[in-house]
Protein backbone atom coordinates (compact mmCIF):
# COMPACT_ATOMS: atom_id res chain seq x y z
CA UNK A 1 0.00 0.00 0.00
CA UNK A 2 1.37 3.98 -0.85
CA UNK A 3 1.43 6.28 1.74
CA UNK A 4 0.30 9.88 2.33
CA UNK A 5 1.95 11.74 -0.01
CA UNK A 6 4.22 9.38 -2.22
CA UNK A 7 4.63 11.31 -5.42
CA UNK A 8 2.41 8.79 -8.31
CA UNK A 9 0.23 8.69 -10.67
CA UNK A 10 -2.20 6.28 -12.82
CA UNK A 11 -0.70 7.69 -15.82
CA UNK A 12 1.60 5.93 -18.41
CA UNK A 13 5.02 6.35 -16.52
CA UNK A 14 6.41 9.73 -17.24
CA UNK A 15 3.98 11.54 -18.05
CA UNK A 16 2.57 14.62 -16.10
CA UNK A 17 -1.06 14.98 -16.61
CA UNK A 18 -1.08 18.39 -14.96
CA UNK A 19 2.20 20.08 -17.23
CA UNK A 20 0.32 18.84 -20.01
CA UNK A 21 -2.90 20.74 -19.10
CA UNK A 22 -1.30 23.70 -18.31
CA UNK A 23 0.36 23.56 -21.77
CA UNK A 24 -2.97 23.12 -23.29
CA UNK A 25 -4.59 26.21 -21.75
CA UNK A 26 -1.24 27.97 -22.52
CA UNK A 27 -1.63 27.24 -26.34
CA UNK A 28 -5.21 28.26 -26.45
CA UNK A 29 -5.36 31.50 -24.28
CA UNK A 30 -2.36 32.48 -26.51
CA UNK A 31 -4.38 31.47 -29.78
CA UNK A 32 -7.88 33.33 -28.33
CA UNK A 33 -5.68 35.90 -27.02
CA UNK A 34 -7.58 35.33 -23.17
CA UNK A 35 -7.72 38.05 -20.67
CA UNK A 36 -4.08 37.34 -19.06
CA UNK A 37 -6.40 37.63 -15.65
CA UNK A 38 -8.52 34.94 -16.59
CA UNK A 39 -5.59 33.00 -17.53
CA UNK A 40 -3.95 33.35 -14.43
CA UNK A 41 -7.12 31.82 -12.67
CA UNK A 42 -7.52 29.08 -14.93
CA UNK A 43 -3.70 27.79 -14.15
CA UNK A 44 -4.40 27.34 -10.30
CA UNK A 45 -7.55 24.99 -9.48
CA UNK A 46 -9.77 26.87 -6.70
CA UNK A 47 -10.00 24.37 -4.21
CA UNK A 48 -8.31 21.07 -3.23
CA UNK A 49 -9.36 19.21 0.08
CA UNK A 50 -6.59 16.09 0.99
CA UNK A 51 -8.58 13.96 3.48
CA UNK A 52 -6.92 10.79 5.47
CA UNK A 53 -9.18 7.66 4.98
CA UNK A 54 -8.81 5.53 7.65
CA UNK A 55 -10.11 2.21 7.05
CA UNK A 56 -10.42 -0.71 9.58
CA UNK A 57 -9.53 -3.96 7.22
CA UNK A 58 -11.79 -7.32 7.81
CA UNK A 59 -8.76 -8.41 10.20
CA UNK A 60 -9.26 -6.19 12.49
CA UNK A 61 -6.06 -3.79 11.45
CA UNK A 62 -6.51 -0.33 10.50
CA UNK A 63 -5.04 1.33 6.93
CA UNK A 64 -4.85 4.93 6.49
CA UNK A 65 -5.62 5.60 2.81
CA UNK A 66 -5.36 9.32 0.88
CA UNK A 67 -8.12 11.10 -0.72
CA UNK A 68 -8.78 14.24 -2.68
CA UNK A 69 -11.59 16.03 -4.11
CA UNK A 70 -10.51 19.29 -6.05
CA UNK A 71 -12.63 21.81 -7.69
CA UNK A 72 -10.79 23.10 -10.83
CA UNK A 73 -13.29 25.93 -11.57
CA UNK A 74 -16.98 26.74 -10.39
CA UNK A 75 -17.63 30.26 -12.71
CA UNK A 76 -20.28 28.17 -14.47
CA UNK A 77 -21.73 26.06 -11.96
CA UNK A 78 -21.32 23.32 -9.61
CA UNK A 79 -18.52 21.10 -9.63
CA UNK A 80 -18.95 18.05 -12.36
CA UNK A 81 -16.27 14.68 -12.12
CA UNK A 82 -15.53 11.57 -11.33
CA UNK A 83 -14.67 9.65 -7.99
CA UNK A 84 -11.40 7.50 -9.02
CA UNK A 85 -10.14 4.42 -6.94
CA UNK A 86 -6.41 3.86 -8.67
CA UNK A 87 -2.80 2.35 -6.39
CA UNK A 88 -0.83 4.95 -8.57
CA UNK A 89 -3.34 7.93 -8.31
CA UNK A 90 -1.39 11.43 -7.34
CA UNK A 91 -2.97 15.40 -6.96
CA UNK A 92 -1.05 16.58 -10.06
CA UNK A 93 -3.02 14.14 -12.20
CA UNK A 94 -6.66 14.98 -10.20
CA UNK A 95 -5.73 18.79 -10.88
CA UNK A 96 -5.55 17.72 -14.67
CA UNK A 97 -8.74 15.63 -14.61
CA UNK A 98 -11.00 18.54 -12.85
CA UNK A 99 -9.46 20.82 -15.60
CA UNK A 100 -10.39 19.06 -18.25
CA UNK A 101 -14.23 18.77 -16.49
CA UNK A 102 -13.88 22.58 -16.37
CA UNK A 103 -13.53 22.50 -19.83
CA UNK A 104 -15.46 19.50 -21.08
CA UNK A 105 -19.08 20.92 -19.68
CA UNK A 106 -18.32 24.44 -21.23
CA UNK A 107 -17.96 22.62 -24.76
CA UNK A 108 -20.70 20.34 -23.88
CA UNK A 109 -22.96 23.30 -22.99
CA UNK A 110 -23.81 21.82 -19.52
CA UNK A 111 -23.86 24.39 -16.18
CA UNK A 112 -21.60 23.15 -14.69
CA UNK A 113 -17.62 23.43 -13.55
CA UNK A 114 -14.97 20.97 -13.15
CA UNK A 115 -14.19 19.06 -10.24
CA UNK A 116 -12.53 15.48 -10.09
CA UNK A 117 -11.61 13.42 -7.00
CA UNK A 118 -10.43 9.61 -5.52
CA UNK A 119 -8.76 7.62 -3.70
CA UNK A 120 -5.17 6.19 -3.43
CA UNK A 121 -6.26 2.47 -3.06
CA UNK A 122 -6.18 -0.49 -4.78
CA UNK A 123 -9.71 -1.53 -4.94
CA UNK A 124 -8.92 -5.53 -6.29
CA UNK A 125 -7.09 -5.87 -3.10
CA UNK A 126 -10.31 -4.83 -1.18
CA UNK A 127 -13.26 -6.90 0.59
CA UNK A 128 -16.50 -5.76 -0.38
CA UNK A 129 -17.19 -4.42 3.35
CA UNK A 130 -13.75 -2.93 2.87
CA UNK A 131 -14.73 -0.91 -0.03
CA UNK A 132 -17.57 0.11 1.30
CA UNK A 133 -16.12 1.18 4.29
CA UNK A 134 -13.44 3.07 2.17
CA UNK A 135 -15.93 4.63 0.17
CA UNK A 136 -18.20 6.01 3.41
CA UNK A 137 -15.48 6.95 5.03
CA UNK A 138 -14.25 8.83 1.64
CA UNK A 139 -17.76 9.92 1.13
CA UNK A 140 -17.80 11.73 4.83
CA UNK A 141 -14.54 13.14 4.90
CA UNK A 142 -15.61 14.75 1.54
CA UNK A 143 -18.96 15.98 1.89
CA UNK A 144 -18.41 19.22 3.17
CA UNK A 145 -18.03 20.42 -0.80
CA UNK A 146 -20.45 18.10 -1.87
CA UNK A 147 -23.78 18.95 -3.01
CA UNK A 148 -26.60 19.64 -5.67
CA UNK A 149 -25.57 23.03 -6.01
CA UNK A 150 -21.85 22.75 -4.92
CA UNK A 151 -20.11 19.27 -6.42
CA UNK A 152 -21.75 16.60 -7.84
CA UNK A 153 -19.60 13.35 -8.02
CA UNK A 154 -20.09 10.27 -10.26
CA UNK A 155 -18.09 7.44 -11.42
CA UNK A 156 -14.82 7.19 -12.53
CA UNK A 157 -12.05 4.41 -12.94
CA UNK A 158 -12.77 1.80 -11.06
CA UNK A 159 -15.78 2.66 -9.54
CA UNK A 160 -19.82 2.00 -10.28
CA UNK A 161 -22.65 2.93 -9.64
CA UNK A 162 -22.88 0.26 -6.12
CA UNK A 163 -19.89 2.81 -5.04
CA UNK A 164 -22.47 5.76 -5.78
CA UNK A 165 -25.02 4.01 -3.84
CA UNK A 166 -22.80 4.11 -0.99
CA UNK A 167 -21.80 7.70 -1.19
CA UNK A 168 -25.12 8.67 -1.86
CA UNK A 169 -26.54 6.87 1.17
CA UNK A 170 -23.57 8.29 3.31
CA UNK A 171 -24.18 12.14 2.14
CA UNK A 172 -28.01 11.01 3.11
CA UNK A 173 -27.53 9.79 6.49
CA UNK A 174 -24.99 12.97 7.84
CA UNK A 175 -27.22 15.54 6.64
CA UNK A 176 -30.67 13.58 7.25
CA UNK A 177 -31.60 14.45 3.66
CA UNK A 178 -32.47 12.42 0.48
CA UNK A 179 -29.70 14.77 -1.76
CA UNK A 180 -30.09 12.63 -5.02
CA UNK A 181 -29.10 15.09 -7.44
CA UNK A 182 -25.87 15.36 -5.11
CA UNK A 183 -24.03 12.38 -6.95
CA UNK A 184 -24.82 10.75 -10.56
CA UNK A 185 -24.61 7.51 -11.90
CA UNK A 186 -26.69 5.60 -9.17
CA UNK A 187 -28.44 2.72 -9.42
CA UNK A 188 -31.92 3.72 -10.96
CA UNK A 189 -34.20 2.32 -7.73
CA UNK A 190 -31.93 5.60 -6.42
CA UNK A 191 -32.81 8.55 -9.04
CA UNK A 192 -30.57 7.16 -11.02
CA UNK A 193 -30.74 6.78 -14.94
CA UNK A 194 -31.16 3.58 -17.34
CA UNK A 195 -28.71 4.11 -19.97
CA UNK A 196 -25.84 5.93 -17.86
CA UNK A 197 -23.64 2.87 -17.88
CA UNK A 198 -22.86 3.25 -21.94
CA UNK A 199 -23.83 7.11 -22.03
CA UNK A 200 -19.86 7.87 -22.84
CA UNK A 201 -19.45 5.17 -25.38
CA UNK A 202 -22.72 5.89 -27.09
CA UNK A 203 -21.53 9.64 -27.35
CA UNK A 204 -17.72 8.44 -28.78
CA UNK A 205 -19.72 6.45 -31.61
CA UNK A 206 -21.58 10.09 -32.28
CA UNK A 207 -18.47 11.55 -32.40
CA UNK A 208 -17.02 8.72 -34.57
CA UNK A 209 -20.42 8.78 -37.77
CA UNK A 210 -19.98 12.55 -37.48
CA UNK A 211 -16.05 12.29 -38.15
CA UNK A 212 -16.34 9.74 -40.55
CA UNK A 213 -19.41 11.76 -42.38
CA UNK A 214 -16.80 15.03 -42.42
CA UNK A 215 -13.70 12.40 -44.04
CA UNK A 216 -15.47 10.68 -46.57
CA UNK A 217 -15.04 7.78 -44.78
CA UNK A 218 -17.71 4.86 -45.11
CA UNK A 219 -17.90 3.14 -41.82
CA UNK A 220 -19.80 -0.23 -42.84
CA UNK A 221 -16.38 -2.49 -42.91
CA UNK A 222 -14.19 -0.27 -41.77
CA UNK A 223 -11.63 -1.37 -39.04
CA UNK A 224 -11.75 0.08 -35.74
CA UNK A 225 -8.57 -0.59 -32.80
CA UNK A 226 -9.66 -0.43 -29.14
CA UNK A 227 -7.18 0.16 -26.58
CA UNK A 228 -9.32 -0.68 -23.71
CA UNK A 229 -12.49 -3.22 -22.85
CA UNK A 230 -13.98 -1.54 -19.59
CA UNK A 231 -16.91 0.45 -18.98
CA UNK A 232 -16.24 2.54 -21.80
CA UNK A 233 -14.31 0.38 -24.58
CA UNK A 234 -16.80 -2.61 -23.55
CA UNK A 235 -19.97 -1.39 -24.40
CA UNK A 236 -18.36 0.58 -27.52
CA UNK A 237 -16.64 -2.42 -29.11
CA UNK A 238 -20.54 -4.02 -29.47
CA UNK A 239 -21.76 -0.43 -30.31
CA UNK A 240 -19.13 0.03 -33.68
CA UNK A 241 -19.56 -3.73 -34.04
CA UNK A 242 -23.33 -3.44 -34.31
CA UNK A 243 -23.07 -0.60 -36.80
CA UNK A 244 -21.37 -2.36 -39.32
CA UNK A 245 -17.71 -1.90 -38.59
CA UNK A 246 -15.10 -4.59 -38.51
CA UNK A 247 -13.59 -4.10 -34.44
CA UNK A 248 -10.06 -5.60 -35.33
CA UNK A 249 -8.15 -5.57 -32.46
CA UNK A 250 -9.00 -4.95 -28.16
CA UNK A 251 -6.62 -4.42 -25.65
CA UNK A 252 -6.76 -4.38 -22.11
CA UNK A 253 -4.15 -4.65 -19.43
CA UNK A 254 -3.27 -8.00 -19.61
CA UNK A 255 -2.77 -8.44 -23.10
CA UNK A 256 -4.86 -7.98 -26.58
CA UNK A 257 -6.42 -10.03 -29.94
CA UNK A 258 -6.31 -9.55 -33.01
CA UNK A 259 -8.59 -10.63 -35.94
CA UNK A 260 -8.36 -8.86 -39.07
CA UNK A 261 -11.83 -10.28 -40.04
CA UNK A 262 -13.49 -8.53 -36.79
CA UNK A 263 -13.48 -9.54 -33.52
CA UNK A 264 -17.13 -11.17 -32.38
CA UNK A 265 -17.85 -9.15 -29.77
CA UNK A 266 -20.69 -10.57 -27.96
CA UNK A 267 -18.20 -13.77 -27.58
CA UNK A 268 -15.36 -11.71 -26.35
CA UNK A 269 -17.56 -10.23 -23.70
CA UNK A 270 -18.49 -13.50 -22.43
CA UNK A 271 -14.65 -14.46 -22.74
CA UNK A 272 -14.32 -11.38 -20.36
CA UNK A 273 -16.35 -12.10 -17.93
CA UNK A 274 -15.25 -15.96 -17.36
CA UNK A 275 -11.29 -14.70 -17.40
CA UNK A 276 -11.27 -10.73 -16.54
CA UNK A 277 -9.67 -10.05 -19.56
CA UNK A 278 -9.60 -10.28 -23.23
CA UNK A 279 -5.84 -12.20 -23.44
CA UNK A 280 -6.64 -15.77 -24.53
CA UNK A 281 -9.95 -14.92 -26.49
CA UNK A 282 -10.31 -18.27 -29.00
CA UNK A 283 -11.74 -16.22 -31.82
CA UNK A 284 -8.68 -14.26 -32.58
CA UNK A 285 -5.34 -14.14 -32.71
CA UNK A 286 -3.23 -13.43 -29.10
CA UNK A 287 -0.96 -10.39 -29.37
CA UNK A 288 1.14 -8.32 -27.10
CA UNK A 289 -0.84 -5.55 -25.21
CA UNK A 290 1.34 -2.52 -26.97
CA UNK A 291 1.04 -4.33 -30.53
CA UNK A 292 -2.31 -2.98 -31.15
CA UNK A 293 -0.95 0.01 -31.82
CA UNK A 294 0.75 -1.87 -35.23
CA UNK A 295 -2.66 -3.11 -36.28
CA UNK A 296 -3.63 -0.65 -39.11
CA UNK A 297 -7.44 0.59 -38.98
CA UNK A 298 -9.33 3.75 -39.90
CA UNK A 299 -10.09 4.40 -36.19
CA UNK A 300 -8.22 4.32 -33.62
CA UNK A 301 -10.23 4.78 -29.99
CA UNK A 302 -7.68 5.04 -26.53
CA UNK A 303 -10.25 3.74 -23.72
CA UNK A 304 -8.14 3.17 -21.16
CA UNK A 305 -5.37 5.68 -19.38
CA UNK A 306 -4.20 9.07 -19.86
CA UNK A 307 -0.71 9.63 -21.72
CA UNK A 308 -1.09 6.09 -23.15
CA UNK A 309 -0.30 7.85 -27.04
CA UNK A 310 2.80 8.93 -27.13
CA UNK A 311 5.16 10.44 -29.59
CA UNK A 312 6.81 7.07 -30.75
CA UNK A 313 3.18 5.62 -31.12
CA UNK A 314 1.91 8.45 -33.23
CA UNK A 315 4.94 7.90 -35.70
CA UNK A 316 4.01 4.74 -36.58
CA UNK A 317 0.29 4.22 -36.01
CA UNK A 318 -1.50 3.64 -39.45
CA UNK A 319 -4.99 5.07 -38.95
CA UNK A 320 -7.21 7.40 -40.56
CA UNK A 321 -8.28 9.11 -37.44
CA UNK A 322 -8.25 9.15 -34.06
CA UNK A 323 -11.01 9.27 -31.31
CA UNK A 324 -10.70 10.12 -27.55
CA UNK A 325 -12.76 8.30 -25.44
CA UNK A 326 -9.90 7.99 -22.42
CA UNK A 327 -9.37 11.06 -20.47
CA UNK A 328 -6.03 12.92 -21.68
CA UNK A 329 -4.63 9.73 -23.73
CA UNK A 330 -2.29 11.44 -26.51
CA UNK A 331 0.89 13.31 -25.11
CA UNK A 332 0.83 17.27 -26.10
CA UNK A 333 4.46 15.61 -28.43
CA UNK A 334 2.29 12.85 -30.01
CA UNK A 335 -0.56 15.59 -30.57
CA UNK A 336 2.54 17.56 -32.92
CA UNK A 337 3.13 14.26 -34.97
CA UNK A 338 -0.58 13.82 -35.28
CA UNK A 339 -0.83 17.28 -36.61
CA UNK A 340 2.14 17.02 -38.88
CA UNK A 341 0.76 13.73 -40.28
CA UNK A 342 -2.59 15.57 -40.81
CA UNK A 343 -4.23 12.55 -38.84
CA UNK A 344 -7.19 14.00 -36.97
CA UNK A 345 -7.94 13.53 -33.42
CA UNK A 346 -11.33 13.96 -32.21
CA UNK A 347 -10.28 15.32 -28.57
CA UNK A 348 -11.41 13.65 -25.17
CA UNK A 349 -13.04 17.04 -23.86
CA UNK A 350 -15.68 16.47 -26.66
CA UNK A 351 -15.95 12.66 -27.18
CA UNK A 352 -16.60 11.26 -23.88
CA UNK A 353 -18.75 14.17 -22.81
CA UNK A 354 -21.66 11.42 -23.57
CA UNK A 355 -20.91 10.60 -19.92
CA UNK A 356 -21.44 13.37 -18.31
CA UNK A 357 -23.67 14.75 -20.16
CA UNK A 358 -25.90 11.85 -19.34
CA UNK A 359 -25.07 12.65 -16.15
CA UNK A 360 -26.11 16.53 -16.19
CA UNK A 361 -29.89 14.49 -17.72
CA UNK A 362 -29.85 12.54 -13.88
CA UNK A 363 -29.15 15.42 -11.75
CA UNK A 364 -31.55 17.78 -14.15
CA UNK A 365 -34.12 14.98 -13.65
CA UNK A 366 -33.52 14.59 -9.65
CA UNK A 367 -34.00 18.02 -9.22
CA UNK A 368 -37.36 17.98 -10.97
CA UNK A 369 -38.56 14.81 -9.41
CA UNK A 370 -39.67 13.38 -12.46
CA UNK A 371 -37.89 10.86 -15.01
CA UNK A 372 -37.84 11.17 -18.57
CA UNK A 373 -38.90 9.42 -21.28
CA UNK A 374 -35.71 6.60 -22.02
CA UNK A 375 -36.30 7.58 -25.97
CA UNK A 376 -36.60 11.35 -25.41
CA UNK A 377 -33.19 11.25 -23.26
CA UNK A 378 -31.22 9.02 -26.20
CA UNK A 379 -32.42 11.72 -28.86
CA UNK A 380 -31.30 14.71 -26.86
CA UNK A 381 -28.27 12.59 -25.58
CA UNK A 382 -27.37 12.60 -29.27
CA UNK A 383 -28.14 16.01 -30.41
CA UNK A 384 -25.85 17.56 -27.36
CA UNK A 385 -22.75 15.53 -28.56
CA UNK A 386 -23.67 16.72 -32.52
CA UNK A 387 -24.01 20.02 -31.55
CA UNK A 388 -20.68 19.76 -29.94
CA UNK A 389 -18.95 17.84 -32.63
CA UNK A 390 -20.31 20.60 -35.10
CA UNK A 391 -19.19 23.75 -33.00
CA UNK A 392 -15.67 22.46 -32.55
CA UNK A 393 -14.76 21.32 -36.54
CA UNK A 394 -16.39 24.77 -37.15
CA UNK A 395 -13.84 26.04 -34.98
CA UNK A 396 -11.71 24.21 -36.23
CA UNK A 397 -11.92 25.50 -39.49
CA UNK A 398 -12.56 29.03 -38.11
CA UNK A 399 -9.06 28.91 -36.48
CA UNK A 400 -7.04 26.77 -39.03
CA UNK A 401 -6.34 24.96 -36.18
CA UNK A 402 -6.68 21.23 -34.72
CA UNK A 403 -9.88 20.16 -32.98
CA UNK A 404 -8.17 19.56 -29.24
CA UNK A 405 -7.38 23.15 -29.76
CA UNK A 406 -10.22 24.46 -31.37
CA UNK A 407 -12.38 22.72 -28.26
CA UNK A 408 -10.55 23.95 -25.82
CA UNK A 409 -10.70 27.20 -27.33
CA UNK A 410 -14.07 26.92 -27.07
CA UNK A 411 -14.24 26.16 -23.68
CA UNK A 412 -11.86 28.38 -22.37
CA UNK A 413 -14.03 31.38 -24.18
CA UNK A 414 -17.75 30.26 -22.46
CA UNK A 415 -15.62 29.70 -18.94
CA UNK A 416 -14.11 33.15 -19.67
CA UNK A 417 -17.08 34.73 -20.08
CA UNK A 418 -18.56 33.63 -16.92
CA UNK A 419 -15.67 34.13 -14.91
CA UNK A 420 -15.42 37.89 -16.55
CA UNK A 421 -19.48 38.91 -15.72
CA UNK A 422 -19.17 37.75 -12.37
CA UNK A 423 -16.26 39.28 -11.63
CA UNK A 424 -13.69 38.90 -8.97
CA UNK A 425 -15.23 38.10 -5.19
CA UNK A 426 -14.85 39.99 -3.28
P1 LIG B 1 -12.27 0.86 -16.67
O1 LIG B 1 -11.40 0.75 -15.48
O2 LIG B 1 -13.63 0.25 -16.66
O3 LIG B 1 -11.51 0.24 -17.96
C1 LIG B 1 -10.20 0.55 -18.29
C2 LIG B 1 -9.72 -0.49 -19.30
O4 LIG B 1 -8.39 -0.14 -19.71
C3 LIG B 1 -9.62 -1.90 -18.73
O5 LIG B 1 -10.00 -2.84 -19.72
C4 LIG B 1 -8.13 -2.05 -18.42
O6 LIG B 1 -7.69 -3.39 -18.40
C5 LIG B 1 -7.56 -1.28 -19.59
N1 LIG B 1 -6.17 -0.86 -19.41
C6 LIG B 1 -5.58 -0.30 -18.31
N2 LIG B 1 -4.27 -0.09 -18.56
C7 LIG B 1 -4.05 -0.51 -19.83
C8 LIG B 1 -2.91 -0.55 -20.67
N3 LIG B 1 -1.74 -0.13 -20.24
N4 LIG B 1 -3.04 -1.04 -21.93
C9 LIG B 1 -4.22 -1.48 -22.38
N5 LIG B 1 -5.35 -1.46 -21.63
C10 LIG B 1 -5.25 -0.99 -20.38
O7 LIG B 1 -12.32 2.43 -17.00
P2 LIG B 1 -13.40 3.18 -17.90
O8 LIG B 1 -14.51 3.67 -17.02
O9 LIG B 1 -13.71 2.35 -19.10
O10 LIG B 1 -12.57 4.47 -18.32
C11 LIG B 1 -11.58 4.40 -19.34
C12 LIG B 1 -11.14 5.82 -19.67
O11 LIG B 1 -12.28 6.58 -20.11
C13 LIG B 1 -10.54 6.62 -18.52
O12 LIG B 1 -9.57 7.49 -19.03
C14 LIG B 1 -11.73 7.42 -18.00
O13 LIG B 1 -11.33 8.58 -17.31
C15 LIG B 1 -12.41 7.74 -19.31
N6 LIG B 1 -13.80 8.09 -19.18
C16 LIG B 1 -14.69 7.21 -18.64
C17 LIG B 1 -16.03 7.57 -18.56
C18 LIG B 1 -17.06 6.60 -18.05
O14 LIG B 1 -18.25 6.88 -18.23
N7 LIG B 1 -16.67 5.48 -17.45
C19 LIG B 1 -16.46 8.85 -18.97
C20 LIG B 1 -15.52 9.73 -19.51
C21 LIG B 1 -14.20 9.32 -19.61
Amino acid sequence: MHTRGEAMSSDSAGFDAWSAMLQRIDEAAALIGLDPNVHKKLRVPRRILEVAVPVRMDDGRLEVFTGWRVHHDTSRGPAKGGIRFHPDLDLRELNALAAAMTFKTAVAGLPFGGGKGGVRCDPSMLSLSELERLTRRYAAEVAPLVGPERDVPAPDVNTNEQIMAWFADTLWMLSGEAGWASVTGKPVVMGGMTGHAGATSSGVVTCIRAAADKLGIDLVGARAVIQGFGNVGGPLAFLLSSAGMRVVAVSDVEGAVYNPSGLEVSELSDHVRLHKTVAGFAGAESISRDSIWDVPSEVMVPAALSGAITAEIAHKVQVSFIVEAANGPTTPEADEVFAERGIPVVPDILANTGGVTSSYFEWAQDKQGFAWDPEMTAARLRKFMEEGFEAVWAKADLLKVHMRLAAYAIGLERVAEAIVVRGVFP
